[in-house]
Formats: structure tokens, C-alpha cells, sequence
């Protein structure tokens, strides 16, 4: 039976790209009663009887699915920063890498705004932006009204699905309109549909760009940790991660344990001391939250 992708859900259809074509499907009960609901970015397998009758028979195995916006299979997330207006915030953009990392989504790091930078701001986003390249990160910068920056992020977006995220006020709908010119969103327009439940049934469609899918939205809304358990953290943290092997203890929480690689990484300038914060912070943060309720 043949197979294919959704790159549409609109009131009980899916559309599903197979060979070029894009096909109108129903899904069936039987997903419903095995609690799983079709989602755009679906790899799916389904059975045509007619030119207008085609039904979804099966979902295949998730890589990872966001919920706001309901996209499966996502493989990378531009985040979106200013260096201005809004500031960069670090502890805003560990956030964003924290929820990524989990869900096993590559993060590429966009950095707005900077013709309009100034020079303290400019310092500051330019140590933050050395330092996540160092420990592996992408990191793209733009202007304001950048016409490069398509070029710049093509080769990143070739044979993956994309979805925006990052801070609100930050050129999103710009960089979305950039992308996707065909959908002519007002600036502004999507920043107020990030999560605010006014555009909550608004669809989300993948869209076609330098071969490969964008999600025509302006990103995941929701930033808690909910899915994250105490000691997972810390893997979240990739330079981090990497220096647990050195720690004395396995399973060190790099809190107060003697011979830990990575508190000595910070004293050390190694390891950037506002990551560290962040850590901490978000890890207080879990071991805080209520028990969950079944
Ligand atoms: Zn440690």
C-alpha cells in the first residue's frame, strides 16, 4: 500500500504527499480508539479505492511530536533571538535548547537585529554567540531586513521539516514571510497567534522550502519541563554532557559533588558561568514542580 507524508490537517482530512501528488484522506476510528491522532509531519500508509476516496490505515512510529503546534517528526527548530529589542536572553535561549534537546530536535540558532545593535549589546551577543559555536551550536546573524538570510539557512533546510521558535518580538513573522512568501503574513500578525488561544484552530501546513518542509507557524508555545525528569537534565546541557564522563561520580548532578568535572569547567571560564546558572535554575525549577496527578 503506498505511503506518504502529511503535510496538511484541516477538520477531519489529511492531505498526504505521495509522489508528487497530494492526496485528500480520512483517518479512521481506529486510531482514535489506540489513542493516536494523525499529525501533520506523519509518515503514514494509506489505501486509495477511488480519486476521491482515500483513507489512512496506518501512522508510523513517531520520532518525537510537538503539541503546540501539532507537528510529528520535526527534525530541526530555528530559534529565533534578538540582539535588541527585545535583549538576548540567555536564560530564554538555554530554555528553548533545554525543550529541543529533549525532544531530539536540532536547534539552529538565529540571531535578529544586529544592524541596530548597540555596542554593549553587540559585545555581549557576540560572547554568547562564540561560545555556543564553541560547544557546537549553529548560529546564523542577520539584519534587520536581511534578503541573505534565505541563503544562508538553505543549506541547513534541504531534505528536513523545520519549525520556527523563539522569543516574541523578534522578527519571526519576518524571517516566516522571508521564507515563505507565498504566505504574506502581516509583521506582527503571528506573534499574537503564539499560543494566546485566538488562533488556536488556525491550521498548520509543511511547507516547501530549498527542498526542504517548513511549518508555516511561528513555533512550539509551550516552554515547561514537564517531560523532563531531575536527572535528564543535565544531558540537555551538551557541553555538560560531555564532561560528565570526568566526573568522579557517575550520575553527578554537578550541584556539590567532589570531583566534578564540569563545576570545575566553570571556575575554569570553560564552561560559560550564566549555562551553569540556567542549569540550576532549571533544575530547581523541576525538583519544584507538584507531583504529577494521573
Ligand atoms: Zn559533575
Amino acid at each position: 500500500m503506498p505511503e506518504g507524508l502529511i503535510v496538511k490537517a484541516i477538520s477531519g482530512f489529511y492531505y498526504v504527499e505521495h509522489e508528487g501528488r497530494v492526496i485528500q484522506c480520512k483517518g479512521r476510528g481506529v486510531f482514535r480508539n489506540r489513542g493516536i491522532s494523525p499529525l501533520v509531519g506523519d509518515l503514514v500508509t494509506f489505501h486509495q479505492e477511488g480519486d476521491n476516496d482515500a483513507t489512512i490505515t496506518e501512522v508510523h512510529d513517531r520520532k518525537n511530536e510537538l503539541v503546540r503546534p501539532p507537528i510529528a517528526n520535526v527534525d530541526q527548530s530555528l530559534l529565533v533571538f534578538s540582539i535588541i529589542e527585545p535583549d538576548l536572553s540567555l536564560h530564554l535561549l538555554d530554555r528553548f535548547l533545554v525543550i529541543v534537546e529533549s525532544l531530539g530536535i536540532e536547534p539552529i540558532i538565529c540571531l535578529t537585529k544586529r544592524d541596530i545593535a548597540g555596542e554593549k549589546q553587540l559585545a555581549f551577543a557576540d560572547t554568547a554567540v562564540s561560545y555556543y559555536k564553541k560547544i557546537g551550536y549553529d548560529v546564523l546573524e542577520t539584519h534587520r531586513d536581511d534578503s541573505s538570510l534565505l541563503a544562508s539557512l538553505q543549506p541547513y533546510l534541504s531534505g528536513k521539516t523545520s519549525v520556527l521558535a523563539g522569543q516574541s518580538g523578534v522578527g519571526k513573522s519576518t524571517l516566516l514571510n522571508t521564507l515563505l512568501p507565498e504566505l504574506q503574513l502581516k509583521t506582527g500578525e503571528i506573534s499574537e497567534a503564539l499560543g494566546r488561544g485566538r488562533h488556536t484552530t488556525r491550521h498548520v501546513e509543511l511547507m516547501k522550502v530549498a527542498g526542504g518542509l517548513v511549518a508555516d507557524t511561528p513555533g512550539f508555545s509551550s516552554l515547561d519541563f514537564e517531560h523532563i525528569e531531575r536527572e535528564e537534565l543535565r544531558n540537555y546541557f551538551i557541553e555538560m554532557d560531555r564532561l560528565s564522563s570526568e566526573c568522579k561520580f557517575r550520575g553527578c548532578l554537578h550541584l556539590k559533588e567532589p570531583g566534578c568535572a564540569v563545576k570545575q569547567a566553570v571556575e575554569e571560564g570553560e564552561v560559560l558561568q550564566q549555562r551553569y546558572d540556567n542549569y540550576l535554575q532549571f533544575l530547581q525549577e523541576i525538583t519544584d514542580r507538584k507531583p504529577r496527578y494521573m
